[in-house]
């Protein structure tokens, strides 16, 4: 969990300063704590310019979309349909264009945030200097599936990764509105902040007033997928079966390496779903998998935290608006 209680230690200007030199909060280190929460807040603006500046360069490169859309639609959809993608899925294009810029490497290729982090530096990708210091914390950024577990409406959510666990604190005031405790988000979680991204205004112990947290916010790039939380079983053991499968080439292969290479099989387990949840069709494409990789699902055992259950049955959600993008 972040430290929600940090807002509680505010301290007051003429209160003793919070590391210990005796002084007045105003005459020792306000100027320095207010100088890092200028920069973060920088750095969070930043966040808001960069993701459509990358999207803009993702379809300025259509003639490198028809194999990734042969991937990441699996073969259902063509380039000519771009136009057509938020009609037939859920916000299509753009969460295409997400993968395509986040995740979408051809053979010998790197990502294009890749090769924007060097067009970056090198002046050939217009950035401004928190955009460019952003830019290269989002290079490891993949698509990957994301259970709600908290949602703090006007602020933000925790989520919890499905493959390894992990929690982020997201802050996104929109994702808030929409999604529910126990939901499934497939989309992409970018860093911004925390103290290694500031810059040390002072070396003191500790270097960083105590307001500033030390891990960064996570903010939602582009569009993401949300499907029902009763889906999360079937997700794991569907994703598990393409692990199986990678491990055949690469017997020491992880989640991670499943997603740096694979990640567009969690867009096949979303198009897959449909509207309502029905666990007969569910089974049918883990099963039209397992077929289909030739594999057994028993590399699953033991790789699948317990902590991954869903809580019983999640109804879709029923008070979705039209508003409502992301909502199916
Ligand atoms: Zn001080």
């Amino acid at each position: 969990m972040p430290k929600p209680q940090a807002k509680k230690n505010k301290i007051g200007r003429n209160d003793p300063c919070w590391c210990g030199s005796g002084r007045k909060y105003k005459d020792c280190h306000a100027p320095v704590d207010q100088a890092q929460r200028a920069e973060l807040l920088r750095l969070r603006q930043a966040q808001d310019t960069l993701i459509p500046k990358i999207m803009e360069a993702a379809e300025s490169v259509p003639e490198r979309f028809p194999p990734a859309f042969a991937q990441f639609w699996n073969e259902e959809y063509g380039p000519e349909q771009m136009s057509e993608l938020d009609d037939l899925e859920e916000r299509g294009a753009e969460r295409f264009l997400t993968w395509f810029a986040f995740d979408f490497a051809p053979a010998g290729e790197s990502t294009l945030i890749t090769q924007l982090i060097q067009a970056a530096d090198a002046d050939g990708f217009e950035v401004d200097a928190f955009e460019q210091r952003l830019l290269p914390t989002w290079a490891a950024v993949r698509l990957r599936p994301y259970l709600v577990e908290e949602v703090r409406k006007g602020s933000g959510l925790l989520v919890r990764d499905l493959l390894d666990e992990q929690r982020y604190a997201v802050n996104d005031t929109a994702a808030a509105k929409r999604m529910e405790p126990g939901e499934i988000m497939v989309g992409h979680l970018v860093p911004v902040g925390g103290k290694a991204m500031l810059t040390p205004a002072e070396e003191v112990d500790p270097p960083y007033g105590r307001e500033i947290s030390d891990s960064p916010t996570y903010y939602l790039a582009g569009a993401a997928a949300q499907i029902t939380g009763d889906t999360a079983e079937k997700l794991l053991e569907f994703v598990g079966l393409h692990l199986e499968d990678l491990r055949r080439s690469r017997p020491e292969a992880t989640w991670d390496d499943l997603i740096e290479q694979r990640s567009y099989v969690l867009n096949h387990f979303v198009m897959a779903l449909p509207q309502e949840y029905d666990p007969t069709i569910v089974d049918r494409v883990v099963l039209q998998t397992r077929i289909a990789l030739q594999t057994t699902g028993a590399s699953l055992v033991g790789l699948v935290g317990r902590g991954s259950e869903p809580e019983g049955d999640q109804p879709r959600d029923t008070t979705a608006t039209p508003e409502d993008e992301e909502a199916e």
